[in-house]
């Protein structure tokens, strides 16, 4: 893209570095400190359909995607560009197409999704994820295992505490 602006080159930086960004830091950081443990771009091979979320809890099967505002057409601050339309245009609809794929497919394979915007405050983030992880262990059966049990428990705990906040 010769003709591609200073603004459009940075943004396809952002792209190819589309993981470990600021806000998915700061939740994973959050989430951490809570005591809550989970995998870090864990893939996902599912029917036809490879995902990666961007933090995993593989137990509970609750996929979190902090998802760029203007990769994902954030409703609130996406704006089409105005140059290289026809560049942007296909391509960040591929993106949101592609996000509603591989959406489809984990919640098929039973796992739940939450997609967070990267413009929600990680202490926000943080909420929305514990209490995913509330209903996720709410509604599966409990695994039979102290080490499974104990990290239930603590997920647990931590899903109540934060709340409570
Ligand atoms: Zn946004």
């Amino acid at each position: 893209m010769s003709t591609a602006e200073p603004n459009d080159r940075r943004r396809n930086m952002q792209a190819n570095r589309r993981r470990d960004t600021a806000p998915e830091r700061a939740l994973r950081s959050l989430l951490f400190a809570g005591g809550f443990r989970y995998r870090c771009d864990f893939r996902v091979d599912l029917d036809g359909v490879r995902a990666r979320p961007d933090i995993a809890f593989t137990r509970a099967k609750v996929a979190v995607f902090v998802d760029g505002c203007f990769w994902h057409g954030c409703p609130e601050h996406f704006s089409e560009p105005r140059r290289n339309a026809d560049y942007w245009g296909p391509k960040l609809a591929r993106n949101r197409e592609r996000d509603r794929v591989q959406t489809a497919a984990l919640e098929t394979a039973g796992w739940r999704v939450i997609r967070i915007w990267e413009h929600v405050p990680p202490g926000t983030a943080l909420i929305i994820v514990s209490d995913a992880l509330a209903v996720a262990y709410g509604e599966h059966t409990p695994s039979v295992g102290g080490a499974h049990q104990t990290q239930r428990a603590r997920d647990l705990t931590n899903a109540r505490a934060r709340r409570a906040n």
